[in-house]
C-alpha cells in the first residue's frame, strides 16, 4: 500500500508554492494557514506573508498589527497571533533556528501533534505520522472503522495506523519515488500522499474510488460502506447571531473601534455594532452610543458570515455625524487609512462595499 501512495504521489502531487522548499519556517506557515482553509484561498496568503517576513526573527520583530493584516480575511486569528508568539520563542531560545527537535516543535505554542508531525515529516524526511481531517477520512474507509474518530482509542488507533505507514516509508530507499525535480524524501512524500489522496480522491462526498491508487487494500469499498464513513456522530447544531453595525462619516473620516484584549479577535477593527436579539430591529437611536446626532439611518449592506458552529448576520447602516464626538473606544480614520487596519473578516467585507460605493 506503501509504495501504491508514493507511485501515485510522484505522479500527481500538485505543485504548490511550499512544496518547493524544505525551510521549516515556510512549511510551518502553509501548515497553520491551511488550518480551516482551501488550498487556493491560502496560497497568495502564503506567498505575500513570505514576501514580508522570511523567517522567524522577521516574525517575531514585527509590530502585532502588521502581523494581523497579513492575516486578514483568512480568520480564526488566533493562529497568528499563535505564530509570532511561536517565533518570539525561536529567536529567545534557538536563536531564531527552527528547532530540530520533535519535542521542541511540539512545545511552540500553537503547534499541536499534527503540525509538529507535518513539519518534521516534510521539512526533515523524519518518521513522524500526521492525522488531519483528510487523513482521517482516508485511514477510516481503508480500514473500515465503524467507531466515531474523535473517540479517544479509536483516535489512537488512527495515530497508529499512520505512524506504521511512514515507518514503512522511511525503510524504502528515496530513490526509489524521488519526485522529478524535488528534493521530497519518502516521510514526507508519504504524509502528504494521505493528505493529498484526502483533498482530492478520497473525498467526503462521492470519493473518486475508481481513479484511487490503494482501493484494492480498501475495506470500506470492499463492505460498500464508503458513504458511511467517517463515522463523526451528530452535527453541532449552528447558532444564529445577528448585529447591526453602523457606517458612520463625519466629512471624509469613518467611525471604527478596535477589539478588546480579551475577546474573540481581540485587538482588530469593526465597525461600531450591536447584537440583536431575536425580534429586535434597528431603531433610530440604536447607536447613540457610539455618537451622537446622526442622520437618519439608512440601509447599507448586508454581510454573512460562518465562523465554528456560528452563523453570523451583520446588517450594516449608513448615516453622517454632526459632530466627530466619539465614545470611548470609537475613533474617527480618515477613510483612504481604513484599509490599513487590520479588520475581522465580516467588518473586512463592509468595508469592500464602503470603498466600492465610494
Ligand atoms: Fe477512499 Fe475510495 Fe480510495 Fe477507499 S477506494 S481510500 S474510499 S477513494
Amino acid at each position: 500500500m506503501v509504495s501504491s501512495l508514493l507511485r501515485w504521489f510522484k505522479k500527481n502531487a500538485r505543485d504548490l508554492p511550499w512544496r518547493r522548499t524544505r525551510d521549516p519556517y515556510a512549511i510551518w506557515i502553509s501548515e497553520i494557514m491551511l488550518q480551516q482553509t482551501q488550498v487556493k484561498t491560502v496560497i497568495p496568503y502564503w506567498e505575500r506573508w513570505m514576501r514580508e517576513l522570511p523567517d522567524a526573527t522577521a516574525l517575531a520583530a514585527a509590530p502585532e498589527q502588521r502581523v494581523l493584516k497579513l492575516w486578514e480575511g483568512l480568520g480564526y486569528y488566533t493562529r497568528a497571533r499563535n505564530l509570532q508568539k511561536a517565533a518570539r520563542s525561536i529567536v529567545e531560545q534557538f536563536n531564531g533556528e527552527f528547532p530540530r527537535d520533535f519535542d521542541a516543535v511540539l512545545a511552540l505554542p500553537g503547534v499541536g501533534r499534527y503540525t509538529a508531525g507535518a513539519i518534521y515529516s516534510i521539512a526533515f524526511n523524519q518518521p513522524a505520522p500526521i492525522l488531519d481531517g483528510n487523513v482521517i477520512r482516508v485511514l477510516t474507509r481503508l480500514h473500515a472503522i465503524h467507531q466515531n474518530p474523535r473517540e479517544k482509542q479509536v483516535n489512537e488507533r488512527l495515530w497508529q495506523l499512520a505512524a506504521s505507514l511512514v515507518a514503512t516509508a522511511a525503510a524504502i530507499p528515496n530513490s526509489e519515488f524521488r519526485i522529478p525535480n524535488s528534493i521530497t524524501g519518502n516521510c514526507s512524500a508519504l504524509n502528504q500522499s494521505l493528505m493529498e489522496l484526502g483533498a482530492t480522491v478520497c473525498t467526503p462526498r462521492s470519493p473518486k474510488c475508481g481513479e484511487c491508487p490503494v482501493r484494492p487494500h480498501c475495506d470500506a469499498l470492499a463492505q460498500n460502506l464508503v458513504e458511511q464513513l467517517p463515522n463523526i456522530g451528530a452535527r453541532t447544531v449552528a447558532t444564529q447571531r445577528r448585529f447591526a453595525a453602523l457606517v458612520a462619516t463625519h466629512g471624509d473620516r469613518v467611525l471604527v473601534r478596535q477589539r478588546p484584549g480579551d475577546v474573540v479577535n481581540a485587538r482588530l477593527w469593526e465597525f461600531p455594532n450591536v447584537e440583536l436579539t431575536n425580534g429586535d430591529t434597528v431603531a433610530p437611536n440604536s447607536f447613540a452610543q457610539f455618537t451622537p446626532r446622526l442622520s437618519p439611518l439608512a440601509s447599507f449592506c448586508t454581510i454573512r458570515h460562518t465562523i465554528t458552529r456560528y452563523r453570523i448576520t451583520v446588517e450594516a447602516f449608513r448615516a453622517d455625524a454632526e459632530s466627530a464626538r466619539a465614545a470611548d473606544g470609537c475613533v474617527w480614520i480618515p477613510r483612504s487609512e481604513l484599509e490599513h487596519l487590520p479588520f475581522t473578516s465580516a467588518h473586512a467585507k463592509i468595508r469592500s462595499k464602503l470603498f466600492e460605493s465610494s
